[in-house]
């Protein structure tokens, strides 16, 4: 399909994000819907062009659980990329919507992005690294399928102005300046599963009153990193280019952190941080059936080598009843 902006209707606005907007369009000549994320490329052409042949693999994505695409292209200074639309758009939005998301569903998620995550791990050695809700699609058809997933390492360098794979979903190892792995997925995944399940952001409850994320707080505590090195990856959060980052990742944390809850909105991101790397992990709650608490407590252990791979979670008893599962999720998609 050879896709041209000028072929392109704009339908509606599907949503903003991190450096990027996303539309409902047509694609006129075939009258075909689709969604069309658009980026704005802070690159060279040399780079742009090596953005688009990594995007290539996105064509080449075939999977029940992933968002299929139709293509992408250059809209100087833009990359669009087309992809697959979901009519019932993201889960941020759905339990923003209808408040707590049924644990039948929530059960169903974890397994579409454990079989999404382990596709793209073992096909074609991508990790997503952006697991959260807004990244998780349902469709009126009752699937669930995961989008943006880190195909392209020029892309993730030269998003204009945005600062991507950071957000309050970040894992501990993360936070402390560790690579990005496999197992960075499966904690992000832990902390949206009890988002979805109690219609809240976990890590509220704890609010500080220190309101100050200034860039004084991060320099003063060293502690965050428990051996006292100052991480030296280019692509961690405290290491390259600190104080630009940090100022990046306030602003979008405030963002974020609005639309999550007001509460969370008056914590410093330093705070939050600080929480995940110190505190005891969240946890879901035992007003649910241990299947679901043992799987998300496995999830979110904060020891990475603790932390069990995509392939081991989809052995837990939960996932058996996801397997099992009779529940209706088109006919639930047709309640909201
Ligand atoms: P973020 O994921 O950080 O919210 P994005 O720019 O990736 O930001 O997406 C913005 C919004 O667009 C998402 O929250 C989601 O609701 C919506 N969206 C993205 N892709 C699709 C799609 N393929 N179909 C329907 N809605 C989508
Ligand atoms: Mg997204």
């Amino acid at each position: 399909l050879d896709l041209k902006n000028q072929d392109l209707k704009k339908l509606a606005d599907l949503g903003q994000g991190n450096g990027g907007s996303v539309e409902k369009v047509e694609h006129v000549p075939t009258r075909t819907i689709m969604a069309k994320k658009i980026v704005l490329i802070d690159a060279k052409s040399s780079v742009r062009k090596q953005i688009l042949r990594e995007l290539q693999i996105m064509h080449d994505c075939h999977s029940e659980y992933i968002i299929s695409c139709f293509g992408s292209f250059l809209a100087e200074p833009n990359i669009c990329i087309c992809m697959e639309y979901m009519d019932k758009g993201s889960f941020d939005g759905i339990y923003r919507k209808i408040g707590a998301i049924d644990i039948n569903v929530v059960c169903l998620v974890a397994h579409s992005v454990l079989e999404g995550l382990t596709y793209l791990y073992d096909v074609h050695r991508i990790i997503h690294r952006d697991i959260k809700p807004s990244n998780i699609l349902l469709n009126s058809e009752g699937e669930i399928k995961l989008c943006d997933f880190g195909v392209s390492g020029e892309l993730i360098n030269s998003i204009a102005n945005t600062f991507v794979g950071t957000s309050v979903y970040m894992s501990p190892e993360r936070i402390q300046g560790a690579e990005y792995t496999i197992k960075s997925d499966i904690w992000s995944l832990g902390i949206s599963l009890i988002e979805l399940a109690t219609g809240r952001f976990p890590f509220c409850d704890t609010v500080s009153d220190d309101d100050d994320s200034d860039l004084s707080d991060l320099e003063r505590d060293k502690d965050l990193d428990p051996n006292n090195k100052t991480p030296t990856h280019r692509d961690s959060t405290f290491g390259f280019n600190k104080k630009k980052k940090m100022r990046r990742l306030s602003k979008r944390m405030d963002k974020e952190a609005t639309l999550h809850d007001d509460n969370l909105a008056s914590m410093s991101i330093i705070e939050l941080m600080h929480q995940i790397v110190r505190d005891p992990s969240p946890r879901l709650g035992d007003q649910f059936d241990e299947e679901a608490e043992e799987f998300v407590d496995a999830c979110l252990m904060k020891d990475p080598d603790e932390r069990h791979s995509p392939k081991t979670l989809l052995e837990y008893r939960w996932m058996d009843d996801a397997r099992d599962s009779t529940f209706d999720v088109k006919a639930w998609t047709a309640t909201f």
